[in-house]
């Protein structure tokens, strides 16, 4: 296939900036939208974080600036400021190894917005890059006019559908040219979405799916059943056995991001945190440290989870199950980025076992592991320990042979003793299960009480 980098239809300019950024070769998400944003068509693509897919409408965009036209040409929105600023980041970097002169416009909500309205007032931004309520605020104070907008971006879509600013985006949309070309990015398509997106696209011209459930085949992905053993403990292990380069561990609540990193804190580990009850400024600068080495362990919210490039994860834990549990594959996309190798390990209970296959159905495909002598090896996946129950309810060993006997001797009333034989055995295994049940529900019962306490 030839290389869309080199398509005749790109600027040199631009396919030197790639060459200058160490993008030789696209991705399948860049080789997909490429061609088709530059044919003018308006897309739904479907990809999932880390594949490339910021490339894939930035070059389109790219391509077709005026640099010599001020008005506003093209607008791409994030849902958090911390994706807004990291594209800023990615977009001035690939502007200047173009050797392209033109105004990058960066938006975000809790920035300072008199210095932005003043800035941006007196010097109009051919791209803009903004989180979608800042962006309204500004088109409806009309410091931008976006009426001669050429494309617009809606990059993580289902996330900024979840938190609430599709009527934003709306209503920007809304004061743009009828025919503005949309591309949205999005790692999911939920039916809301795609009813949304339909307003704007009669007929999306084009639909790229790229399955983004699948861990890339670079990660390890582990899935470690803990049993009764203390879940921090199994934690403490896991990040002190091998020398992880740099470790993040995901937990749910900020609460239990606090708790983890203050318990680590406490065994000697040097962690750093990130969670949305962090400030702004906290977050950034511990980022920085993160990224000059300064910590091996960081215990993150799924706050890190999506979009955020941090270099360098070498391993990410799963401390407990996500709600959502796409976010288990958000989370683990953390590691083995850029074709690096990377290592995942998902901590779970017996109980949650039905999580972990609704996630095998998405795709995902975990190695069952134990840790044995310090080091973590194979074991049998789950259900192959179920299929070996369900045959030996059958064709239990001892049976077998006791029916085998029985049917030699053919005694009177042979058929009955076989009977009441499996009978009795059916008995003992109802028997075991109940027993494993009530262990399950007393083991259950002790979690709540510790976790309430
Ligand atoms: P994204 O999914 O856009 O966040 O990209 C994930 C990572 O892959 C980023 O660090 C990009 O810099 C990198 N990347 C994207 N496209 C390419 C490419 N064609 N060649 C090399 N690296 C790439």
């Amino acid at each position: 296939m030839n290389n869309i980098f080199a398509d005749s239809r790109i600027r040199p300019a631009i396919q030197e900036g790639l060459k200058k950024i160490h993008f030789e070769k696209p991705t399948k998400v860049q080789e997909k939208v490429i061609p088709a944003m530059l044919s003018d068509l308006s897309v739904v693509v479907q990809a999932a974080t880390g594949s490339g897919k910021t490339h894939a409408y930035l070059v389109p965009i790219f391509n077709e600036i005026d640099e010599d036209a001020h008005y506003v040409q093209a607008i791409v929105t994030l849902p958090s400021r911390e994706l807004a600023d990291q594209l800023y980041q990615v977009a001035r970097q690939l502007r200047d190894a173009a050797g392209m002169h033109f105004s990058i416009a960066h938006l975000a909500g809790g920035t300072d917005r008199e210095r932005q309205l003043e800035k941006y007032q007196n010097n109009t931004p051919q791209l803009v890059i903004a989180t979608p309520g800042r962006l309204l605020d500004f088109v409806q104070k009309k410091v931008f006019v976006v009426d001669q907008v050429k494309t617009f971006v809606i990059d993580e879509a289902d996330m900024t559908l979840d938190m609430g600013f599709l009527a934003d985006i709306d209503q920007v949309a809304s004061k743009m040219p009828k025919d503005v070309q949309i591309a949205a990015f999005s790692a999911t398509i939920p039916v809301k979405l795609s009813n949304f997106l339909r307003k704007y696209m009669a007929h999306p011209d084009q639909i790229v799916i790229d399955n983004p459930s699948v861990i890339a085949p670079t990660i390890k992905n582990d899935l470690l059943d803990i049993g009764s053993k203390n879940r921090k403990s199994v934690l403490y292990k896991l990040l002190t056995m091998g020398q992880p380069y740099l470790a993040l561990v995901f937990a749910n609540t900020k609460q239990t991001v606090d708790e983890l990193t203050r318990y680590l804190q406490d065994q000697g580990l040097k962690v750093a945190k990130i969670h949305g009850g962090v400030t702004e400024r906290e977050r950034k600068r511990t980022l920085r440290q993160v990224e000059q080495g300064q910590f091996q362990y960081v215990v993150a919210s799924d706050l890190a989870a999506r979009g955020l490039d941090i270099d360098g994860v070498s391993l990410v834990i799963n401390y407990e199950i996500p709600r959502d549990i796409e976010f288990v594959i958000h989370r683990i996309g953390r590691t083995g980025r850029n074709g690096l190798s990377g290592h995942a390990i998902t901590l779970i209970r017996e109980e949650e076992m039905n999580r972990i296959e609704d996630l095998e159905k998405m795709g995902v495909h975990f190695d069952f592991v134990e840790i044995k002598n310090g080091e973590l090896v194979p074991r049998k996946h789950y259900r192959s320990r179920e299929n070996r129950q369900v045959k030996n309810h059958k064709f239990d060993t001892k049976l077998v042979g006791y029916v085998k006997k029985e049917k030699r001797k053919r005694k009177p009333g042979y058929k009955k003793k076989i009977k009441r034989a499996i009978q009795e055995d059916n008995r003992q295994k109802r028997k075991l299960e109940q027993r494993h049940e009530i262990r399950k529900a007393k083991r259950l019962r002790k979690r709540k009480r510790e976790q309430g306490r």
